[in-house]
């Protein structure tokens, strides 16, 4: 088939993500994908810089991983968790408990990040629904992004995640400023005082404070203060509300440590993982809750918790997230994301003489380059294509996360593409 027929049939069927039936912009038909390099029909080769939305940490079609997929396939793909186990969950939940922060012990496997994070809301309500409370408010922080379904959405950033359209629907929560202080810097009374307030002033109603800890990931790519999380912390203990921690976009290493609430170093109530969890292969997401809430929930009334995705716990997935674990933490990792924060320090930094741009930062393995203006997609994104890269910019953002095995010579490439780019008139 020719990458037009192709284009034609797709054109005719599909929906592609943030965009239009009709008109989704310029697509490109990829055939194969290996290491750091996404092969297209016409023959090109693009290096990756978007991880496929932060999953692919390890590259594409890494040995390990397709073997570790391999052997599940041939004992089962999948079985229903109801009234049933099996060792590839048995084994990833008990690691996963053992290296998130502490405290979290026990595991609910979910299919996606955002029924994660419906998972994560539900078992707060839950929570104080079986300590006699009806606690049915939010509260975040704007800029954020918890995913696309409606519970998830309604803690999105009123504006980014397009509330109005859905208003009467959607559930209000609260909503505090962003946190004010940069990564890097301290974080005063005044830059924690609106959050403050909000939290003591509604203490009654909220049943938990859900954010992505130190990095805003789809909401902005924005980098805040961890002494912030260590204030949050302090005052929900203090007051008596849950701490919800969204790490989908920051687990598995991508900011410098394993999980970005250890740069705090506190440990949420509620913890939601995904994208990196299966190393970019399949889609599973995971809830992690304390002793605490796990058994509050569990002895009040009902006595259980009424979720139960079909494929909750899906084999196949389990044993490749496993896999992707082991190859994650027995190799130098850290070495390999601080060499990419270097490279891309390096190799961006130049950009910040150009005049379409206003800001460049970077933290671990992620690296964004702000604009002044929205970028024109119709135009940069055909450009990075020509330039052999795949980096997807999203508002004014042009932003790089590549897999943790990106060479140093492959990032330089990639960094000098979108240089070049943004320096075009
Ligand atoms: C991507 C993302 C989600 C949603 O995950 P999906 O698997 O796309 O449903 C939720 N929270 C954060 C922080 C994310 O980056």
């Amino acid at each position: 088939m020719t990458p037009e027929t192709l284009l034609a049939r797709d054109r005719a069927h599909l929906w592609h993500p943030y965009a239009a039936a009709t008109d989704p912009g310029p697509l490109w038909p990829v055939v194969a994908a290996k290491g750091v390099r996404l092969k297209l029909a016409d023959g090109r080769e693009l290096i990756d810089g978007m991880s496929s939305w932060w999953c692919a940490i390890h590259g594409y079609n890494h040995p390990v991983l397709n073997q570790a997929a391999r052997d599940q396939l041939e004992r089962m793909s999948h079985v229903m968790f109801g009234g049933l186990t099996h060792e590839p969950a048995v084994e990833l939940a008990e690691r996963l408990a053992a290296i998130t922060p502490d405290g979290l012990e026990r595991v609910f496997f979910a299919d996606s990040g955002s029924v994660a994070v419906e998972v994560a809301l539900k078992l707060a309500v839950q929570y104080w629904h079986s300590r006699g409370e009806a606690r049915r408010r939010f509260l975040t922080v704007r800029g954020g992004y918890h995913g696309d379904t409606f519970g998830a959405m309604s803690v999105c950033d009123p504006v980014n995640g397009m509330h109005r359209l859905f208003q009467g629907f959607l559930p209000q929560q609260l909503f505090a400023p962003r946190p004010p202080c940069r990564f890097g810097a301290g974080c005063a009374d005044a830059d924690f005082a609106p959050m403050e307030e909000l939290l003591t002033n509604h203490r009654r109603e909220v049943a938990a404070v859900i954010l992505e800890p130190v990095v805003q990931g789809a909401g902005g790519m924005y980098f805040y203060a961890p002494e912030y999380l260590r204030r949050l912390r302090r005052l929900c203990d203090e007051i008596g509300v849950l701490l919800i921690f969204d790490e989908i976009a920051t687990g598995f290493g991508r900011t410098g440590r394993l999980f970005a609430s250890e740069w705090a170093g506190v440990s949420p109530d509620i913890l939601c993982l995904g994208k990196a969890l299966t190393g970019g292969y399949l889609t599973l997401a995971a809830t992690l809750v304390s002793e605490n809430v796990a058994r509050t929930v569990s002895e009040g009334e009902p006595g259980l918790f009424m979720h139960g995705p079909t494929f909750m716990a899906n084999p196949l997935a389990c044993a490749v997230a496993d896999a992707s674990l082991s190859l994650l933490l027995d190799h130098p990792w850290q070495a390999r994301v601080q060499a990419i924060e270097a490279g891309l320090l390096a190799g961006l930094a130049p950009c910040r003489e150009l005049p379409a741009v206003s800001e460049v930062r970077v933290l671990g393995a992620i690296g964004v380059v702000e604009l002044k203006e929205p970028a024109e997609m119709e135009r940069i994104q055909p450009a990075l294509v020509e330039a052999g890269v795949w980096v997807r910019p999203f508002g004014r953002l042009v932003y790089l996360m590549p897999p943790y095995i990106i060479e140093e010579e492959e990032l330089s490439f990639l960094c000098r593409a979108v240089r070049q780019v943004l320096s075009a008139p």
